[in-house]
Protein backbone atom coordinates (compact mmCIF):
# COMPACT_ATOMS: atom_id res chain seq x y z
CA UNK A 1 0.00 0.00 0.00
CA UNK A 2 3.11 2.37 0.86
CA UNK A 3 4.06 2.12 -2.83
CA UNK A 4 0.35 3.32 -3.79
CA UNK A 5 0.64 6.38 -0.84
CA UNK A 6 3.82 7.99 -1.25
CA UNK A 7 3.28 11.75 -0.38
CA UNK A 8 2.06 13.86 -3.57
CA UNK A 9 -0.23 14.29 -5.67
CA UNK A 10 -3.11 11.08 -6.44
CA UNK A 11 -5.25 10.62 -9.28
CA UNK A 12 -8.49 9.38 -9.34
CA UNK A 13 -10.70 8.65 -11.63
CA UNK A 14 -14.85 8.48 -12.59
CA UNK A 15 -15.50 4.75 -14.03
CA UNK A 16 -16.06 6.01 -17.16
CA UNK A 17 -12.58 7.34 -17.36
CA UNK A 18 -10.97 4.25 -15.79
CA UNK A 19 -12.90 2.43 -18.61
CA UNK A 20 -11.39 4.63 -21.66
CA UNK A 21 -7.50 4.21 -19.67
CA UNK A 22 -8.23 0.61 -19.45
CA UNK A 23 -8.94 0.33 -23.44
CA UNK A 24 -6.06 2.06 -24.30
CA UNK A 25 -2.95 0.23 -25.01
CA UNK A 26 -0.75 2.05 -22.62
CA UNK A 27 -1.82 0.68 -19.43
CA UNK A 28 -0.78 -2.76 -20.79
CA UNK A 29 2.30 -1.55 -22.24
CA UNK A 30 3.10 1.42 -20.29
CA UNK A 31 2.04 -0.48 -16.96
CA UNK A 32 5.55 0.05 -15.80
CA UNK A 33 6.27 3.32 -17.01
CA UNK A 34 3.25 4.93 -15.91
CA UNK A 35 4.40 7.50 -13.72
CA UNK A 36 0.79 8.70 -12.10
CA UNK A 37 0.21 7.58 -8.60
CA UNK A 38 -3.25 6.05 -8.56
CA UNK A 39 -5.58 5.60 -5.35
CA UNK A 40 -6.07 2.54 -4.61
CA UNK A 41 -9.26 2.04 -6.20
CA UNK A 42 -8.14 3.51 -9.42
CA UNK A 43 -4.85 1.57 -9.64
CA UNK A 44 -6.52 -2.05 -8.94
CA UNK A 45 -9.51 -1.37 -11.00
CA UNK A 46 -7.02 0.00 -13.67
CA UNK A 47 -4.06 -2.93 -13.97
CA UNK A 48 -6.48 -5.95 -12.43
CA UNK A 49 -10.14 -4.80 -13.27
CA UNK A 50 -10.93 -5.58 -9.40
CA UNK A 51 -11.26 -2.52 -7.07
CA UNK A 52 -8.46 -3.56 -4.17
CA UNK A 53 -5.94 -6.18 -3.31
CA UNK A 54 -5.53 -6.19 0.09
CA UNK A 55 -6.40 -9.40 2.43
CA UNK A 56 -10.02 -8.48 4.37
CA UNK A 57 -10.31 -5.62 1.81
CA UNK A 58 -10.80 -8.21 -0.81
CA UNK A 59 -14.29 -8.98 0.63
CA UNK A 60 -15.55 -5.60 -0.24
CA UNK A 61 -14.56 -5.68 -4.07
CA UNK A 62 -16.79 -8.48 -5.13
CA UNK A 63 -19.57 -6.45 -5.92
CA UNK A 64 -22.50 -6.79 -3.64
CA UNK A 65 -20.59 -7.79 -0.75
CA UNK A 66 -20.26 -4.03 -0.30
CA UNK A 67 -23.63 -3.99 0.92
CA UNK A 68 -23.40 -6.55 3.38
CA UNK A 69 -20.67 -4.81 4.60
CA UNK A 70 -22.95 -1.63 5.11
CA UNK A 71 -25.74 -3.77 6.46
CA UNK A 72 -23.38 -4.81 9.30
CA UNK A 73 -22.47 -0.93 9.98
CA UNK A 74 -24.50 1.09 12.47
CA UNK A 75 -22.82 4.32 12.11
CA UNK A 76 -23.36 4.74 8.34
CA UNK A 77 -26.01 6.83 6.67
CA UNK A 78 -26.94 5.84 3.02
CA UNK A 79 -27.26 7.95 -0.19
CA UNK A 80 -28.36 5.63 -3.20
CA UNK A 81 -27.61 7.29 -6.48
CA UNK A 82 -29.38 5.69 -9.65
CA UNK A 83 -29.45 7.28 -13.13
CA UNK A 84 -33.03 8.73 -14.15
CA UNK A 85 -32.55 8.18 -17.86
CA UNK A 86 -31.59 4.23 -17.28
CA UNK A 87 -34.29 3.71 -14.52
CA UNK A 88 -34.81 1.09 -12.99
CA UNK A 89 -32.07 -0.68 -14.90
CA UNK A 90 -29.80 1.41 -12.56
CA UNK A 91 -31.94 0.86 -9.55
CA UNK A 92 -30.21 -2.19 -6.73
CA UNK A 93 -32.96 -4.74 -6.53
CA UNK A 94 -34.07 -5.54 -3.09
CA UNK A 95 -31.99 -2.81 -1.04
CA UNK A 96 -34.34 -3.22 1.92
CA UNK A 97 -33.01 -6.39 2.62
CA UNK A 98 -29.89 -6.38 1.69
CA UNK A 99 -28.88 -2.96 3.56
CA UNK A 100 -31.41 -3.32 6.02
CA UNK A 101 -34.08 -0.84 7.27
CA UNK A 102 -32.42 0.71 10.01
CA UNK A 103 -30.55 3.51 8.53
CA UNK A 104 -30.95 7.05 6.81
CA UNK A 105 -31.68 6.72 2.86
CA UNK A 106 -31.40 9.40 0.91
CA UNK A 107 -32.53 8.31 -3.16
CA UNK A 108 -30.69 10.72 -5.69
CA UNK A 109 -31.70 9.86 -9.38
CA UNK A 110 -29.26 11.49 -10.78
CA UNK A 111 -29.14 13.25 -14.80
CA UNK A 112 -32.20 15.37 -15.06
CA UNK A 113 -30.22 17.59 -17.57
CA UNK A 114 -31.56 14.71 -20.01
CA UNK A 115 -34.93 15.44 -19.46
CA UNK A 116 -37.22 17.54 -20.82
CA UNK A 117 -37.62 20.79 -18.59
CA UNK A 118 -41.23 21.04 -18.49
CA UNK A 119 -40.77 17.56 -15.82
CA UNK A 120 -43.22 17.55 -13.20
CA UNK A 121 -41.11 17.24 -10.09
CA UNK A 122 -43.47 16.09 -7.72
CA UNK A 123 -45.01 13.48 -9.96
CA UNK A 124 -41.47 12.19 -10.37
CA UNK A 125 -40.46 11.67 -6.64
CA UNK A 126 -44.18 10.03 -6.54
CA UNK A 127 -43.11 7.40 -9.73
CA UNK A 128 -39.71 6.95 -8.58
CA UNK A 129 -40.84 5.64 -4.94
CA UNK A 130 -43.58 3.63 -6.48
CA UNK A 131 -41.11 2.03 -8.71
CA UNK A 132 -38.57 1.30 -5.94
CA UNK A 133 -41.08 -0.34 -3.67
CA UNK A 134 -41.81 -2.45 -6.39
CA UNK A 135 -38.14 -3.50 -6.36
CA UNK A 136 -37.87 -4.22 -2.40
CA UNK A 137 -37.22 -0.37 -1.40
CA UNK A 138 -39.49 1.61 0.61
CA UNK A 139 -36.71 2.94 3.38
CA UNK A 140 -36.46 5.99 1.63
CA UNK A 141 -35.81 9.20 4.04
CA UNK A 142 -35.84 12.03 0.95
CA UNK A 143 -35.28 11.43 -3.23
CA UNK A 144 -33.45 14.50 -4.86
CA UNK A 145 -33.69 14.81 -8.64
CA UNK A 146 -30.20 16.38 -9.59
CA UNK A 147 -27.76 16.86 -12.00
CA UNK A 148 -24.09 15.87 -10.88
CA UNK A 149 -23.01 16.79 -14.05
CA UNK A 150 -24.55 20.75 -14.32
CA UNK A 151 -24.76 21.10 -9.77
CA UNK A 152 -28.20 20.81 -10.02
CA UNK A 153 -29.78 20.59 -6.23
CA UNK A 154 -26.21 19.23 -4.79
CA UNK A 155 -26.32 21.71 -2.86
CA UNK A 156 -29.79 21.04 -1.04
CA UNK A 157 -28.79 17.56 -1.30
CA UNK A 158 -25.72 17.83 0.52
CA UNK A 159 -27.76 19.64 3.70
CA UNK A 160 -30.17 17.25 3.86
CA UNK A 161 -27.45 14.51 4.11
CA UNK A 162 -26.12 17.05 6.92
CA UNK A 163 -28.99 17.42 9.00
CA UNK A 164 -30.54 13.52 8.86
CA UNK A 165 -26.60 12.41 9.36
CA UNK A 166 -26.46 11.57 13.28
CA UNK A 167 -23.12 13.38 14.30
CA UNK A 168 -20.78 10.07 14.00
CA UNK A 169 -21.91 8.64 10.65
CA UNK A 170 -20.14 8.42 7.89
CA UNK A 171 -21.89 8.78 4.42
CA UNK A 172 -22.04 6.15 1.91
CA UNK A 173 -23.00 6.53 -2.09
CA UNK A 174 -23.73 3.31 -2.94
CA UNK A 175 -25.29 2.77 -6.61
CA UNK A 176 -24.65 0.71 -9.95
CA UNK A 177 -21.96 1.57 -12.29
CA UNK A 178 -22.10 4.33 -14.66
CA UNK A 179 -24.96 6.19 -12.37
CA UNK A 180 -22.95 9.36 -11.74
CA UNK A 181 -21.57 8.32 -7.87
CA UNK A 182 -17.61 9.94 -9.26
CA UNK A 183 -19.65 13.38 -11.15
CA UNK A 184 -21.52 13.69 -8.04
CA UNK A 185 -18.38 13.78 -5.55
CA UNK A 186 -16.74 15.77 -8.01
CA UNK A 187 -20.10 18.43 -8.14
CA UNK A 188 -19.98 17.89 -3.97
CA UNK A 189 -16.28 19.27 -4.40
CA UNK A 190 -17.10 21.97 -6.90
CA UNK A 191 -19.78 23.31 -4.92
CA UNK A 192 -18.91 22.91 -0.71
CA UNK A 193 -15.72 22.71 -0.61
CA UNK A 194 -13.74 25.04 1.24
CA UNK A 195 -9.92 26.01 2.15
CA UNK A 196 -8.58 25.96 -1.31
CA UNK A 197 -10.04 22.62 -2.10
CA UNK A 198 -11.59 23.84 -5.22
CA UNK A 199 -12.38 22.19 -8.15
CA UNK A 200 -9.62 18.93 -7.12
CA UNK A 201 -10.76 15.54 -7.07
CA UNK A 202 -7.23 14.26 -7.87
CA UNK A 203 -5.72 15.66 -5.29
CA UNK A 204 -3.44 15.06 -2.23
CA UNK A 205 -3.68 11.41 0.23
CA UNK A 206 -7.25 11.42 1.37
CA UNK A 207 -7.50 8.58 3.99
CA UNK A 208 -10.18 6.62 3.65
CA UNK A 209 -9.13 5.46 0.06
CA UNK A 210 -7.75 2.27 2.63
CA UNK A 211 -10.96 0.51 2.17
CA UNK A 212 -10.60 0.02 -1.40
CA UNK A 213 -13.31 3.49 -1.52
CA UNK A 214 -12.07 7.01 -1.98
CA UNK A 215 -13.32 8.57 1.19
CA UNK A 216 -13.20 12.32 1.96
CA UNK A 217 -13.12 13.61 5.38
CA UNK A 218 -16.06 15.37 5.90
CA UNK A 219 -14.18 18.87 7.37
CA UNK A 220 -13.24 18.94 3.79
CA UNK A 221 -16.83 20.12 3.54
CA UNK A 222 -16.52 22.34 6.44
CA UNK A 223 -19.69 24.76 5.28
CA UNK A 224 -22.01 21.75 5.32
CA UNK A 225 -20.90 19.42 8.07
CA UNK A 226 -18.13 20.84 9.98
CA UNK A 227 -20.91 22.06 12.79
CA UNK A 228 -23.67 19.93 14.08
CA UNK A 229 -27.13 21.44 14.44
CA UNK A 230 -26.97 22.53 17.82
CA UNK A 231 -23.84 24.81 16.84
CA UNK A 232 -21.03 22.30 18.33
CA UNK A 233 -18.22 21.44 16.37
CA UNK A 234 -17.78 17.61 15.87
CA UNK A 235 -14.46 16.35 16.07
CA UNK A 236 -14.79 14.75 12.29
CA UNK A 237 -11.73 13.65 11.05
CA UNK A 238 -12.35 10.08 10.94
CA UNK A 239 -15.93 10.51 9.39
CA UNK A 240 -15.83 10.51 5.75
CA UNK A 241 -17.90 10.38 2.28
CA UNK A 242 -17.12 7.00 0.71
CA UNK A 243 -17.64 6.94 -3.08
CA UNK A 244 -18.04 2.90 -2.92
CA UNK A 245 -17.32 0.64 -5.86
CA UNK A 246 -20.28 0.76 -8.14
CA UNK A 247 -22.09 -1.98 -8.75
CA UNK A 248 -22.19 -3.86 -12.08
CA UNK A 249 -24.79 -3.33 -14.01
CA UNK A 250 -24.55 -6.33 -16.25
CA UNK A 251 -27.70 -6.20 -18.42
CA UNK A 252 -26.96 -2.40 -19.85
CA UNK A 253 -26.57 -2.40 -23.56
CA UNK A 254 -23.46 0.11 -22.99
CA UNK A 255 -21.31 -2.58 -21.34
CA UNK A 256 -21.18 -3.87 -24.95
CA UNK A 257 -19.98 -0.72 -26.85
CA UNK A 258 -16.55 0.37 -27.83
CA UNK A 259 -15.51 3.88 -26.60
CA UNK A 260 -16.26 5.19 -30.30
CA UNK A 261 -19.49 3.69 -29.92
CA UNK A 262 -20.22 5.24 -26.71
CA UNK A 263 -19.01 8.90 -28.17
CA UNK A 264 -22.45 8.60 -30.25
CA UNK A 265 -24.86 6.75 -27.79
CA UNK A 266 -23.66 8.58 -24.60
CA UNK A 267 -26.42 11.44 -24.03
CA UNK A 268 -24.45 14.26 -23.08
CA UNK A 269 -27.03 17.16 -23.23
CA UNK A 270 -31.22 17.50 -22.82
CA UNK A 271 -32.93 14.80 -25.27
CA UNK A 272 -35.50 16.26 -27.70
CA UNK A 273 -38.26 13.24 -27.85
CA UNK A 274 -39.44 12.06 -31.25
CA UNK A 275 -42.60 11.22 -32.11
CA UNK A 276 -44.19 9.40 -34.68
CA UNK A 277 -46.82 6.87 -35.63
CA UNK A 278 -45.75 3.00 -36.76
CA UNK A 279 -48.05 1.12 -38.40
CA UNK A 280 -48.84 -2.90 -38.19
CA UNK A 281 -45.85 -4.86 -39.31
CA UNK A 282 -43.88 -1.87 -39.77
CA UNK A 283 -40.44 -1.72 -37.35
CA UNK A 284 -38.65 1.09 -35.35
CA UNK A 285 -35.05 0.42 -34.66
CA UNK A 286 -32.66 2.22 -32.58
CA UNK A 287 -30.11 2.48 -34.62
CA UNK A 288 -28.48 -1.59 -34.28
CA UNK A 289 -29.39 -1.79 -30.23
CA UNK A 290 -32.91 -1.92 -29.73
CA UNK A 291 -35.66 -2.88 -32.16
CA UNK A 292 -40.05 -2.69 -31.96
CA UNK A 293 -41.94 -4.76 -34.22
CA UNK A 294 -45.76 -3.87 -34.37
CA UNK A 295 -46.77 -7.51 -35.13
CA UNK A 296 -50.58 -7.32 -34.47
CA UNK A 297 -52.70 -4.69 -34.23
CA UNK A 298 -55.10 -2.52 -36.59
CA UNK A 299 -54.72 1.18 -35.70
CA UNK A 300 -51.24 2.87 -35.74
CA UNK A 301 -49.83 3.13 -32.47
CA UNK A 302 -48.05 6.64 -31.31
CA UNK A 303 -44.25 6.49 -30.58
CA UNK A 304 -42.38 8.79 -28.72
CA UNK A 305 -38.54 8.13 -28.82
CA UNK A 306 -36.38 9.62 -25.75
CA UNK A 307 -32.78 8.56 -26.88
CA UNK A 308 -29.47 10.42 -28.62
CA UNK A 309 -29.57 7.04 -31.46
CA UNK A 310 -32.15 7.83 -33.98
CA UNK A 311 -34.75 6.15 -34.88
CA UNK A 312 -35.38 4.27 -38.06
CA UNK A 313 -38.72 3.33 -39.62
CA UNK A 314 -38.66 0.11 -41.64
CA UNK A 315 -40.98 -2.92 -42.58
CA UNK A 316 -40.38 -6.19 -40.52
CA UNK A 317 -39.27 -8.27 -43.66
CA UNK A 318 -36.70 -5.61 -43.94
CA UNK A 319 -35.70 -5.17 -40.56
CA UNK A 320 -35.23 -9.19 -40.58
CA UNK A 321 -32.92 -8.98 -43.44
CA UNK A 322 -30.67 -6.29 -41.70
CA UNK A 323 -30.70 -8.22 -38.65
CA UNK A 324 -29.09 -10.78 -40.57
CA UNK A 325 -26.40 -8.77 -42.05
CA UNK A 326 -25.69 -7.76 -38.86
CA UNK A 327 -25.23 -10.72 -36.95
CA UNK A 328 -22.59 -11.83 -39.57
CA UNK A 329 -20.59 -8.53 -38.77
CA UNK A 330 -21.34 -6.69 -41.85
CA UNK A 331 -21.98 -3.13 -41.55
CA UNK A 332 -25.35 -1.70 -42.32
CA UNK A 333 -26.69 1.97 -41.92
CA UNK A 334 -27.57 1.34 -38.07
CA UNK A 335 -24.16 2.17 -35.94
CA UNK A 336 -23.58 1.47 -33.03
CA UNK A 337 -22.17 -1.62 -33.32
CA UNK A 338 -19.76 -0.14 -35.52
CA UNK A 339 -18.06 -3.31 -36.81
CA UNK A 340 -13.98 -3.13 -38.11
CA UNK A 341 -11.36 -5.27 -38.29
CA UNK A 342 -10.89 -5.16 -34.82
CA UNK A 343 -14.36 -5.93 -33.97
CA UNK A 344 -15.95 -8.24 -36.53
CA UNK A 345 -18.58 -9.79 -33.45
CA UNK A 346 -21.43 -8.41 -32.00
CA UNK A 347 -24.18 -10.27 -30.03
CA UNK A 348 -26.96 -10.56 -32.29
CA UNK A 349 -30.37 -9.17 -31.96
CA UNK A 350 -32.67 -11.46 -30.59
CA UNK A 351 -36.18 -10.94 -28.98
CA UNK A 352 -35.95 -10.55 -25.43
CA UNK A 353 -40.10 -9.50 -25.27
CA UNK A 354 -42.35 -11.78 -27.55
CA UNK A 355 -45.71 -10.88 -28.04
CA UNK A 356 -46.00 -8.18 -25.89
CA UNK A 357 -49.65 -7.36 -26.34
CA UNK A 358 -51.22 -3.76 -25.10
CA UNK A 359 -54.56 -2.40 -24.30
CA UNK A 360 -54.98 0.84 -25.83
CA UNK A 361 -56.49 4.03 -24.26
CA UNK A 362 -58.27 7.18 -26.14
CA UNK A 363 -56.34 10.37 -25.58
CA UNK A 364 -52.78 11.22 -26.25
CA UNK A 365 -51.08 9.82 -22.91
CA UNK A 366 -48.55 7.17 -22.97
CA UNK A 367 -49.09 3.96 -21.73
CA UNK A 368 -45.80 2.07 -21.81
CA UNK A 369 -42.69 3.08 -21.92
CA UNK A 370 -40.32 0.47 -23.78
CA UNK A 371 -36.54 1.03 -21.82
CA UNK A 372 -33.48 0.19 -23.53
CA UNK A 373 -30.86 0.25 -20.27
CA UNK A 374 -28.60 2.65 -21.01
CA UNK A 375 -29.66 3.68 -24.52
CA UNK A 376 -33.01 5.51 -23.66
CA UNK A 377 -36.25 4.80 -23.90
CA UNK A 378 -39.59 4.81 -26.32
CA UNK A 379 -43.28 5.49 -25.04
CA UNK A 380 -46.17 3.80 -26.87
CA UNK A 381 -49.11 5.33 -26.82
CA UNK A 382 -52.15 6.08 -29.17
CA UNK A 383 -56.07 5.34 -29.46
CA UNK A 384 -56.08 1.57 -30.36
CA UNK A 385 -57.76 -1.29 -28.78
CA UNK A 386 -55.16 -3.88 -28.37
CA UNK A 387 -51.28 -3.67 -30.02
CA UNK A 388 -49.01 -6.87 -29.96
CA UNK A 389 -45.02 -5.72 -30.20
CA UNK A 390 -41.76 -7.67 -30.19
CA UNK A 391 -38.88 -6.60 -28.97
CA UNK A 392 -35.81 -7.02 -29.72
CA UNK A 393 -31.88 -5.79 -28.28
CA UNK A 394 -28.42 -7.63 -28.58
CA UNK A 395 -28.98 -10.77 -26.98
CA UNK A 396 -32.45 -9.55 -25.57
CA UNK A 397 -30.30 -7.62 -22.79
CA UNK A 398 -31.28 -4.73 -20.92
CA UNK A 399 -35.09 -4.35 -21.51
CA UNK A 400 -37.74 -3.02 -19.31
CA UNK A 401 -41.24 -2.30 -19.19
CA UNK A 402 -42.48 0.58 -17.56
CA UNK A 403 -46.06 0.05 -16.95
CA UNK A 404 -46.83 3.83 -15.74
CA UNK A 405 -44.31 6.20 -18.06
CA UNK A 406 -42.29 8.62 -16.75
P1 LIG B 1 -20.02 6.11 -11.71
O1 LIG B 1 -19.69 4.82 -12.38
O2 LIG B 1 -21.28 5.97 -10.93
O3 LIG B 1 -18.90 6.69 -10.89
O4 LIG B 1 -20.37 7.13 -12.90
P2 LIG B 1 -19.51 8.34 -13.51
O5 LIG B 1 -19.41 9.46 -12.55
O6 LIG B 1 -18.26 7.79 -14.06
O7 LIG B 1 -20.49 8.78 -14.70
C1 LIG B 1 -20.87 7.88 -15.73
C2 LIG B 1 -21.24 8.65 -16.98
O8 LIG B 1 -22.39 9.45 -16.73
C3 LIG B 1 -20.16 9.62 -17.45
O9 LIG B 1 -20.17 9.59 -18.88
C4 LIG B 1 -20.63 10.97 -16.93
O10 LIG B 1 -20.18 12.04 -17.74
C5 LIG B 1 -22.13 10.81 -17.03
N1 LIG B 1 -22.82 11.64 -16.02
C6 LIG B 1 -22.63 11.65 -14.70
N2 LIG B 1 -23.45 12.55 -14.10
C7 LIG B 1 -24.18 13.11 -15.09
C8 LIG B 1 -25.22 14.11 -15.13
O11 LIG B 1 -25.64 14.69 -14.13
N3 LIG B 1 -25.74 14.38 -16.36
C9 LIG B 1 -25.32 13.78 -17.50
N4 LIG B 1 -25.88 14.12 -18.65
N5 LIG B 1 -24.35 12.84 -17.51
C10 LIG B 1 -23.79 12.51 -16.32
Amino acid sequence: RKKLYPEGEITHMSSSELMEERKSERVTDEKQKDERIFCHRCYNLLHYNRVTSDTWQESLTTDKSILSFLKKKEDATIVTVVDIFDFPGSLLENLDSLIGTDKQNILVANKMDLLPNDVNETRIKRWLYEKCKKFGFTNIRDIFLISAKKNWKVQELAQTMSTIRSGFDDIYLIGKTNVGKSELINSFLRCMVVDGWRHKVTSSPIPGTTMGMLGLPLTLFKETFGVNPKGFHFPQTSRHLFDTPGIINENQLINLLTEEELKITIPQKYIKPLTFALTPGKTVFLEGLGRIDYVEGQKPIRITVFSRLKPHLTSIRRADEICQSMAVGDQTFLQPPIFSSKRKEFPAMIKGLKKYAMKGISGTMSIKDIVFSGVGWVSVGGMFDKAVIDVWSPNGMGIYIRDKPL
